[in-house]
């Protein structure tokens, strides 16, 4: 019995069983079919012996994106995915031939690309000569769906594509490896290496010859890396390596170098098109960069973002500047807390900013600042050091060894000079965690022999808001004592404009960020002419802190009294010049 095919009106073809006569049961059968192949959700697709495509149903497209016109004419080849090996094929077709079936899993590809796993059914049918007449083959989409004990144990390791190892591999090999580190205290590296740019071969040439890179690339990362080493691909165009031993930084980066080399070289393709990729390496090494499995891959991903956004051709540790900058965090901590302990302040000294009337350049107050000479950093900014004494909880101890320096070296110029400008010195927020920070300070102005008044102390907005209540009752204590109380970096922090009636203040300053604004933009100006008509209604004094030029100058020209701090003037002095500049200039 022969099997025709034949085209319904609306040109949906038809398995049509031939017959002789066209009677009721035959009619029913032929409906049935019909069905079954409308509504299964099987893929089914029906060649002819030469493959040529005759017929497929609706799951079919809506599993592969092709519409039956678009397959049909085609041959099988248009859903190949080309993940598997030449000799694959030739094998299943051998089988069809001697056996008249295939049954197996196959890598396919949907029209949108993407790669899919079916198991699929090949039967042959043949008429009453025994000559073939078509196939029909029945997919069952497995993507998605929970696989066998069988199928697990087949593809949960493997890279169909490349024949290496996959995700899974690499992290029950990293389970072993951690765990063998651990007891034998021997580091681990873990690199993720991209070998770049497929997405311009994929788009131009075709997915096929994207696959056919990935496959030559597979192959030099295989030749390159020891034996012991893992190699998988985890997705896409990203490769790791997980390296057991001798995972040093340097061997680490021997190889990441090599691998750049090797991976970087133009490669020749099957058709003559010529690539040339450009591949980008992240490491991670255990324990350093992470205590566990999933951190250490996490950690070389992002190690490998980095060293993608550096610009490629590039291996990069895990982030080698936080680590270095952790580092030198540590050390700074660490010194700190040397100087403060045992050496008596050892590479500390103090800097002082003059605040001047700009109408006469008469000083009227002086910031002092403390400068940091590191036995092996050298130079190191308040700026980053103050924030690591404030978070290593040493930062009263370095408030209070300024104090107690700038009270000395106030008693010492008072001798010389009676008309001192008064002196600012910062306070750190946790000093308002010190309940007896104002006897403190009271009885350290008196071992100097010094007044209160000579004193200004800045505070800082955030420190303020941070601790309103115990601020507001440290401040009115210390104001009480004789101490001008002023709110530094105004306008950077928390907004204390609502509050600030409440605070007991002499004087507000201004932040530095104000004037480059205002100097810049309209806005930026209006604002800082209602900061100082604020501050003058409060009857507070005012600093402009940052006045470098002067044309910002200009700028507060009309804004009635008040200070500036700036380079402008002077930028922070080292006790040496300030006692030549007190000695020419008038003070208050
Ligand atoms: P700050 O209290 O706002 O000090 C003013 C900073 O602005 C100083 O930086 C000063 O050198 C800089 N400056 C002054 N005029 C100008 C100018 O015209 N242009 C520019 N670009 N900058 C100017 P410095 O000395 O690096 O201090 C940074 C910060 O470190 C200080 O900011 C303060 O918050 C903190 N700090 C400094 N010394 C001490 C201290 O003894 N104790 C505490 N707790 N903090 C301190
Ligand atoms: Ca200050
Ligand atoms: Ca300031």
């Amino acid at each position: 019995m022969q099997n025709t095919i034949k085209y319904q009106e609306d040109r949906q073809p038809i398995i049509e069983l031939s017959a002789p006569s066209a009677g009721r049961a035959l009619k029913f059968k032929r409906q049935l079919l019909q069905h079954v192949f409308d509504h299964s959700i099987e893929s089914i697709m029906v060649t002819d012996e030469a493959g040529i495509i005759l017929q497929v149903n609706a799951a079919f497209s809506e599993i592969t994106g092709y519409s039956a016109e678009e397959a049909i004419g085609q041959t099988p080849r248009l859903v190949q995915s080309a993940r598997h090996e030449p000799g694959f094929y030739q094998q299943m077709w051998l089988q069809l031939q001697q056996s008249g079936s295939w049954s197996g899993q196959v890598w396919n590809r949907r029209k949108s690309g993407e790669v899919y796993l079916q198991w699929l059914n090949i039967n042959t049918l043949t008429d009453d000569e025994g000559r073939i007449t078509h196939r029909v083959a029945i997919g069952h989409d497995l993507s998605g769906v929970k696989s066998t004990h069988h199928e697990r144990t087949l593809f949960t390791f493997k890279d169909p594509l490349t024949q290496l190892g996959n995700r899974q591999l690499l992290t029950s090999r990293l389970d072993q490896a951690l765990a063998e580190a651990e007891r034998n205290r021997i580091r681990v590296g873990l690199m993720v290496i991209d070998v770049g740019r497929l997405r311009p071969v994929n788009e131009e040439l075709g997915l096929a010859w994207g696959d056919d890179v990935l496959r030559q690339q597979a192959r030099i990362l295989q030749a390159a890396v020891d034996e012991a080493d893992t190699l998988v691909r985890l997705q896409g165009d990203q490769f790791a390596v997980l390296r057991h031993s001798r995972a040093g930084d340097v061997t680490m980066a021997q190889l990441a170098d090599k691998l750049l080399g090797l991976l970087g070289q133009p490669i020749v393709l099957a058709d003559q098109n010529i690539v040339s990729l450009q591949p980008s390496i992240g490491i991670a090494i255990y324990p350093r960069d992470a205590t566990d499995n999933a951190g250490l891959l996490q950690a070389a991903e992002h190690a490998h973002a980095m060293a993608k956004r550096g610009g490629r051709n590039r291996f990069q540790f895990v982030d080698q500047r936080q680590h270095d900058l952790h580092h030198r965090e540590l050390l700074i901590e660490h010194s700190l807390h040397h100087v403060l302990n045992t050496a008596a302040g050892e590479g500390l000294s103090l800097h002082y900013q003059p605040q001047v009337f700009p109408g006469n350049g008469q000083i009227l107050a002086m910031e002092a600042l403390l400068r940091w000479e590191h036995p092996r950093l050298g130079a190191i900014s308040p700026a980053e050091f103050i924030p690591v004494a404030e978070q290593s909880g040493q930062s009263v101890r370095l408030d209070r060894w300024v104090i107690e320096q700038v009270c000395a070296q106030i008693a010492e110029w008072r001798c010389h000079y009676p008309q001192l400008p008064v002196v600012s010195i910062n306070l750190s927020a946790q000093q308002f965690s010190q309940p007896d920070f104002a006897d403190w300070l009271q009885a350290c102005i008196k071992e100097a022999g010094i007044q209160a008044e000579w004193l200004k102390l800045e505070v800082t907005e955030t420190a303020m808001m941070m601790h309103k209540d115990t601020c507001v009752m440290m401040l009115g204590r210390l104001r009480e004592l004789g101490f001008k109380i002023s709110l530094d970096d105004f306008g950077t922090g928390y907004s204390a404009l609502a509050c600030l009636h409440q605070f007991p203040l002499d004087e507000l300053k201004i932040d530095r960020s104000f004037m480059v604004e205002a100097s810049l933009n309209e806005r930026a100006f209006m604002l800082l002419k209602t900061i100082v008509g604020l501050a003058q209604q409060l009857s507070l004094s005012l600093v402009v802190e940052g006045v470098e030029q002067q044309h910002q100058l200009d700028l507060l020209a009309d804004f009635g009294p008040l200070m500036v701090q700036g380079y402008f003037f002077y930028r922070p002095l080292p006790v040496v010049d300030v006692m030549g500049l007190l000695g020419e200039r008038p003070a208050s």
